[in-house]
């Protein structure tokens, strides 16, 4: 070690168990994730709306709570945040906005966290980086290896749409492919990571990833002018970006920069896969695997999502909702989407679009709320899916 690392413990996200931030650390003993802590006392002697205004354009900006390795940066983050007045009006929201996070290297939000975890990964002396995918998990992190100058084993569903085999393979990771879902391919890269010496950069089961995704949390605050909206949706998978988000918005509170209001989560998922919903409308705190799930939103057929019981509390406590969406709604809502405004959203973003309509027509929306969607990913990577869409 160089310099001392900007984190100072790693905390269970479950029991009181702390563990030390400068050697490798997966899951506490206790299973459950563990998430990074920072001197968040120190961390707001530098960071400031005002500071931030000359640093570099990526989530890298916010050094003082990210781990302080050398990144491994493709330029992710600092996504636009774009006012969608016409999608908005035809559901008489006066201030609805993307963030389109389609725009980030490899056109998706999986490039947050691959940041963040490579370069923690690379620092702590992994020689091979190895994942469990649903689709952009994989390219994201194929693409971080090959910057960071490792290999990468990646495994994922036979079915995953073409772009993110392509991908892959075009980065150089080693490509297996299963019969099966993404719980299926994180058992496979479990029970092989221990004799291949694979470092697992697997969802929640490294610390760091969450970390690059809660400077979407950052980021709104930021591009908001130092306040956050009303409503956040999210389409939901294994949920990193939830958790991530509102452990940003602890850190900003402890910080002194925002009070204990935070914006309403929503989770939107498929209907095909929906663990969290199922447990949300069965007032249960954590989630029950969701058999033969099945959606062509390939980043929420995430059956049985780690961070279960941390985002059914994240519900809970900042009054938040979770509703499905169908297949075809999504479909539909994207064509809206792209021909309305101009951005061409992957099925998991255009998931949030109905959804705000629902929520919108049955008035749990207020029209004057600021209300932000999640376009997780670019549509450009689904061609399959918005094929058959818009024939
Ligand atoms: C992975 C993924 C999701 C789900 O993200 P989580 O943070 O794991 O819930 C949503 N949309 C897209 C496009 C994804 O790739
Ligand atoms: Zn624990």
């Amino acid at each position: 070690m160089t310099k001392p690392l900007n984190v100072i413990e790693l905390d269970c996200s479950a029991c009181d168990k702390k563990y030390d931030p400068s050697i490798e650390q997966h899951l506490c003993t206790c299973g459950k994730p563990l998430l990074a802590r920072y001197d968040l006392r120190r961390a707001a002697a530098t960071l400031a709306l005002e500071s931030l205004k000359t640093r570099l354009r990526t989530l890298w900006r916010y050094a003082e709570v990210l781990p302080n390795d050398a990144p491994v940066s493709l330029g992710e983050g600092m996504t636009a945040l774009i006012h969608v007045g016409r999608l908005g009006a035809s559901m008489g929201l006066q201030r609805l906005y993307v963030k389109d996070e389609g725009l980030n290297p490899t056109g998706s939000f999986k490039a947050r966290g691959m940041t963040t975890a490579v370069s923690r990964a690379k620092q702590l002396g992994a020689r091979v980086l190895a994942a469990p995918t649903a689709g952009n998990a994989g390219g994201a992190l194929a693409a971080y290896a090959a910057a960071a100058g490792l290999p990468a084993v990646i495994v994922m569903p036979a079915d995953t749409p073409a772009a993110n085999v392509m991908e892959c393979q075009a980065f150089g990771a080693q490509v297996v492919k299963l019969n099966g879902l993404i719980s299926d391919c994180g058992k496979y890269v479990a029970e092989h990571k221990d004799r291949e010496g694979w470092y697992d950069v697997s969802t929640l089961k490294e610390p760091y990833r969450v970390e690059g995704k809660k400077t979407m949390g950052y980021e709104l605050w930021e591009q908001f002018g130092g306040k956050l909206p009303d409503v956040i949706l999210y389409p939901t998978g294994g949920g990193v970006g939830l958790i991530g988000m509102c452990k940003a918005f602890d850190e900003m509170q402890e910080m002194g920069w925002i009070g204990t209001d935070r914006p309403r989560m929503v989770v939107v998922q498929a209907q095909g896969c929906a663990p969290i919903v199922r447990a949300w409308e069965a007032h249960q705190n954590s989630a029950a695997f969701f058999q033969n799930a099945a959606t062509i939103a390939s980043g929420l057929r995430v059956p049985g999502p780690l961070g279960d019981v941390l985002i059914l509390n994240m519900l809970r406590q900042t009054k938040g909702k979770a509703l499905t969406v169908t297949d075809e709604e999504m479909l539909q809502a994207g064509r809206e989407l792209a021909a309305l405004e101009g951005v061409f959203a992957a099925p998991e973003g255009a998931a949030t679009v109905i959804a705000t309509r629902k929520l919108a027509a049955s008035g749990w929306l207020q029209p004057e709320e600021t209300v932000v969607l999640f376009n997780t990913g670019t549509g450009y990577k689904y061609t399959e899916v918005w094929q058959r869409a818009l024939q």
